[in-house]
């Protein structure tokens, strides 16, 4: 079950060891230890809903306020500190496409806000109520998803959109096949909060990021319902694929989409290697980038986050032993780690292997095969349950995600992590493209004794590490999307005009500024 106050499945736990507790003491010293606050404190704050009834929608003042929240760090602030917060008035549950019809007819006939809810995992204030002024209620998909069918012979499955990570592979593996998006967040999230975020996962290299598999699909908009038959390319004008992808709710309500999907490979092989520093490994991911060799996963954690992964392992008796080995090879503290996986029929990977092996000595690297590899692979979606952990501890854990160009990859890097004094700040690569690359920086700071002194701090870090990205050249989002934390950056990134058309292209699909109102643009 999920944990409504937190991160994760409330089974796992993700605890660590003396060793990375002195570690974090070290770098950032201590945090404040909150008792926080429990669930009859929030649910004093819920307010009356404005409106006492709405189609297929429950009254329940948990439920409303369990999806006032995301994921990111003011979301956090809230559950678990109190800090201020809005509630919906009400939750609806569609069940199917005639339900969503219901649902925004009557939004509009009522000029009632409506607020998609997936999986509730935005880091960005996607799912704040904002606009208090006006009923908001919260559509949750969670009783729209599934797999409607799958085109066997063109490789497209056609998926509800509120499917979560978990259901969509076995459904799918079950006949065979992959949709290949693995986001850290895979348990909890929707296929439709994908599209809608423009999302990335693990695997982006070997199968896209979800606007490379995003093939049409339907979109319930208090201007009609908007069908886009599957497609790769086409010359009919502008591609409206694009307005769908990234609109974070501002449009309309998807309920499902077809997506490309690939056979499963027979093998899915991970492995590391370390590279003496910063420099060359970002030539050797460079260099794999620009090569055509297939690869489905390359990852590299810059010397600052192979620091942190490697103290705070849980492995540490394996991991000292490894340190010391190559240690004696001559890497020192500014080694970096670099994850790969490779995928497909036996003789493919061979030659995969072979190739990227040669990669990795060309550019000074060691292969240190496949344990570390497994590892990941094993615990791929269980690092932020760290989260977790280090609040209990005393500090607050954030992320932040930009892409540049590879003349300016090492450079953004060391200013976004330069930008976040006072907190650990180490990233990694793992989004690679011919011509640049993301840049995704954790961030772990201690938390202070009073609620609104933690937000002033967390805000401070967050606009530097922005407006950083802004001023170097990168774009403000990768793939978490904009939602109200990235409001005023876009706004500088994009200028007045991009966000002018942005803007009035939602007006087409939502000329009552009923759907999601104050994300993305105003
Ligand atoms: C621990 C953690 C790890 C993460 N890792 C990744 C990662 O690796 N890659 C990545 O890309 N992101 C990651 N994220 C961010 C987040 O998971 C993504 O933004 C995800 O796409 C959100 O999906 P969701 O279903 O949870 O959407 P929600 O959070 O519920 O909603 C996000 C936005 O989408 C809208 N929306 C949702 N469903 C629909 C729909 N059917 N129709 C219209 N609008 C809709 C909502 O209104 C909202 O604006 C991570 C988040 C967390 C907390």
């Amino acid at each position: 079950m999920k944990r409504w106050n937190g991160w994760g499945d409330k089974k796992v736990i993700y605890p660590i060891s003396k060793h990375a507790e002195r570690f974090i003491r070290k770098k950032i010293g201590i945090g404040f230890k909150s008792r926080g606050v429990d669930k009859a404190f929030l649910l004093s704050k819920v307010s009356k809903p404005k409106i006492k009834e709405f189609p297929f929608s429950v009254d329940d003042k948990f439920d409303r306020l369990i999806h006032s929240f995301g994921q990111s760090f003011p979301d956090w602030l809230k559950f678990k500190t109190g800090l201020e917060f809005n509630v919906p008035d009400l939750v609806c549950y569609p069940q199917n496409e005639d339900d969503l019809k219901v649902i925004v007819d009557e939004a509009k006939k009522r000029n009632v806000n409506l607020i998609p809810y997936g999986g509730g995992t935005s880091v960005v204030g996607h799912l704040e109520v904002v606009d208090g002024a006006k009923p908001n209620i919260s559509v949750d998909m969670s009783k729209m998803s599934g797999l409607v069918n799958i085109d066997e012979y063109s490789n497209i499955a056609l998926i509800k959109a509120g499917t979560k990570g978990p259901e969509i592979e076995k459904t799918l593996n079950a006949k065979g096949y992959t949709l290949g998006h693995f986001p850290q967040s895979f348990e909890f999230s929707t296929l439709g909060g994908w599209v809608v975020t423009r999302s990335s996962g693990q695997f982006s290299l070997g199968y896209g990021k979800i606007e490379d598999m995003f093939l049409g699909g339907t979109l319930y908009s208090p201007n009609g319902v908007f069908h886009v038959k599957p497609y790769n390319r086409s010359a009919e004008g502008v591609d409206l694929r694009e307005i769908v992808l990234g609109s974070e709710g501002r449009i309309g309500i998807v309920s499902k989409c077809y997506m490309k999907v690939s056979k499963l490979p027979n093998i899915l092989n991970v492995e590391a290697a370390f590279f003496p520093d910063n420099e060359s490994g970002i030539e050797a991911v460079r260099f794999i980038s620009q090569s055509s060799i297939p690869l489905t996963m390359v990852r590299l954690s810059l010397s600052k986050e192979t620091e942190g992964i490697l103290n705070l392992a849980s492995k540490r008796l394996f991991v000292g032993l490894l340190e010391n080995a190559v240690k004696l090879k001559g890497y020192s503290e500014n080694k970096c780690l670099m994850v790969y996986a490779v995928a497909g029929e036996s003789k493919q990977v061979n030659f995969y292997k072979s190739f990227i092996k040669s990669v990795i000595k060309k550019y000074g690297g060691l292969n240190i095969g496949a344990f570390i590899g497994k590892q990941w692979l094993k615990d791929r979606f269980k690092m932020p349950y760290l989260r977790n952990t280090l609040w209990d501890m005393g500090y607050g854990v954030d992320t932040l995600e930009t892409f540049t160009t590879w003349d300016n990859v090492k450079n953004l890097a060391k200013k976004i992590e330069k930008a976040l004094k006072g907190a650990f700040a180490f990233s990694h690569l793992s989004h690679i493209y011919p011509n640049g690359s993301s840049i995704y920086t954790t961030y772990i700071f201690p938390l202070e004794k009073d609620k609104y002194d933690t937000f002033k701090k967390w805000n401070s870090l967050k606009s530097r590490a922005s407006e950083t990205i802004v001023e170097n050249g990168g774009v403000i989002s990768h793939h978490h999307g904009i939602g109200v934390d990235h409001k005023t950056y876009l706004r500088q990134v994009k200028g007045d005009l991009s966000l002018k058309a942005m803007k009035s292209s939602f007006d087409a699909f939502d000329p009552y500024g009923i759907m999601n109102p104050k994300k993305l643009v105003d």
